[in-house]
C-alpha cells in the first residue's frame, strides 16, 4: 500500500493524473509516483483495443498469465479470428441440430440472451449479418446497403433463432444465423480477468478493456477508485465522477466507430428491429452494473433504444445510467442521469 502524507496527497491531487483510454468516454484517475506500492500495472492490446490492469495481489500476477487468458478468450469469442469457435459456429451449416460448443461461448451467449429478453431484442447477437452489411464487420463496404438487402438479412436476425443448453454445452441454430459478440465480448473479458485476479488473491484492482471497466477495493492511496464520465461538450471539463469500490461501467456510443455514406454518419450500433444503424440525439450511454458483461450489453441495448426509452428502462429497472446527447438545433451537448446514477454521483462527491 502506498504510504501517503497529507502534503503528498495534496501534490498528487494537483497533478491531475488523468489517463484517458483511447477514444474512451470513461476517465480513470490513477496515481503516479507512488514509491511504496505493491500495485502493479499491466498494459497491452486485445480485442482490437487496449487493456489495462492495475492490481494489488498476494500471489504473482504476470503479463504471461494475463496475455494467455486473453488469448484463450479471443480464440473462442473473436469474429476477427477465422480459427475461433465463434467463426466456426458462424460457418457451420447444421441447422436444427444440437452441436457441441465451447463452455465459454455458451456462457457468453446465455448472458447475451438474458439481456435480449430484458431489452425486448434491442441487444441481439444475431445482428451479425446487418453489422456486415453496414460495413462494421471484417469486410469494408463503400455503399450503404439497399432496402431490399436489409429486408432480406432481417429475416435471420432474431435471438430466438438460437437455442442454448447450458447443462450440456450445446447450441442449436434454428435458421442460417450469424453471431457477433463485439457488443458483449469486452465486458466478458473484463469479468474473466476479474476472476483471474481473484484466483491470484488480488484484493484491490481496476481492469479496463477498451473503456469497459471493473473495479474492486481501493486504489494505491486507500481511496475508492475514481472514474469520470466525460460529457463531450468541448470544454473538456464537464466530467462527473464516481467513487467506486466494486462494480463495472461500460459505454456505448456513436462517437467512436461510425461510417459515412453520402455525408451522413451511421454509428456501429444497429437496431435489430429495423435493420438500420441507430439515428437519434444520443451520443453515448454509460451503464453501471455489478458485472462488466451485463454493463457492456446493456449499454449497447440502451443506445439502440434512444433517449426516452433508455431513461424509462433505467428508471423502471433501477439501473444507474448516464446519457449524453447532442441537440443539432441548439448545437448543444447535454447530459442526463437516471435516479440510481444520480445517487452514485452524489456518493462520490
Ligand atoms: P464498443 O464495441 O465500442 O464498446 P458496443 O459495446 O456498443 O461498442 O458494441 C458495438 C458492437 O456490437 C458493434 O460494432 C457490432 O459489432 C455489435 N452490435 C451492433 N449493434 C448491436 C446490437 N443491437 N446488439 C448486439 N450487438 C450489436
Ligand atoms: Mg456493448
Amino acid at each position: 500500500m502506498c504510504e501517503s502524507s497529507p502534503t503528498k496527497r495534496a501534490r498528487l491531487s494537483l497533478i491531475k493524473p488523468i489517463i484517458k483510454g483511447i477514444g474512451s468516454i470513461l476517465i480513470v484517475i490513477l496515481l503516479p509516483g507512488c514509491e511504496v506500492s505493491f500495485y502493479k500495472t499491466f498494459r497491452g492490446d486485445t480485442m482490437g483495443t487496449y487493456y489495462r490492469v492495475v492490481g494489488q495481489c498476494r500471489d504473482s500476477l504476470t503479463y504471461q498469465l494475463l496475455e494467455s487468458e486473453l488469448l484463450s478468450l479471443t480464440s473462442v469469442l473473436s469474429n476477427y479470428d477465422e480459427a475461433s469457435e465463434i467463426s466456426s459456429v458462424n460457418r457451420s451449416e447444421s441447422i436444427g441440430e444440437w452441436v457441441p460448443a465451447h463452455e465459454t461461448l455458451v456462457t457468453v451467449l446465455v448472458a447475451a440472451q438474458q439481456i435480449s429478453e430484458q431489452t425486448n431484442g434491442a441487444f441481439d447477437v444475431t445482428v451479425a449479418p446487418l453489422v456486415e452489411l453496414w460495413g462494421f464487420g471484417v469486410k469494408d463496404v463503400t455503399q450503404p446497403p439497399s432496402t431490399e438487402s436489409i429486408k432480406q438479412e432481417l429475416r435471420r436476425v432474431n435471438y430466438r433463432l438460437l437455442e442454448l443448453d447450458e447443462n450440456n454445452n450445446t447450441l442449436r441454430k434454428l435458421s442460417n444465423i450469424k453471431l457477433d459478440l463485439s457488443g458483449i465480448g469486452k465486458g466478458y473479458g473484463v469479468d474473466h480477468l476479474a476472476e483471474v485476479l481473484d484466483n491470484q488473491r488480488c484484493t484491490d484492482f481496476l481492469i479496463d478493456i477498451g473503456g469497459e471497466i471493473r473495479v474492486q477495493g481501493h486504489n494505491a492511496l486507500s481511496n475508492s477508485w475514481r472514474v469520470g464520465i466525460e460529457v463531450p461538450d468541448g470544454t473538456g471539463q464537464s466530467e462527473v465522477f464516481l467513487s467506486l469500490s466494486s462494480g463495472a461501467l461500460a459505454t456505448s456510443g456513436s462517437y467512436r466507430n461510425y461510417r459515412v455514406f453520402d455525408e451522413k454518419s451511421y454509428p456501429h450500433v444497429i437496431d435489430p428491429r429495423s435493420g438500420y444503424p441507430t439515428s437519434h440525439n444520443l451520443t453515448a450511454v454509460t451503464v453501471y452494473r455489478s458485472t462488466a458483461t451485463e454493463a457492456d450489453a446493456l449499454a449497447t441495448a440502451l443506445f439502440v433504444m434512444g433517449f426516452d426509452e433508455a431513461l424509462e428502462f433505467a428508471e423502471s429497472n433501477d439501473v444507474a445510467v448516464a446519457l449524453t446527447t447532442w441537440d443539432a438545433d441548439s448545437e448543444k451537448h447535454g447530459a442526463s442521469y437516471s435516479t440510481a446514477m444520480k445517487a452514485l454521483i452524489n456518493e462520490g462527491n
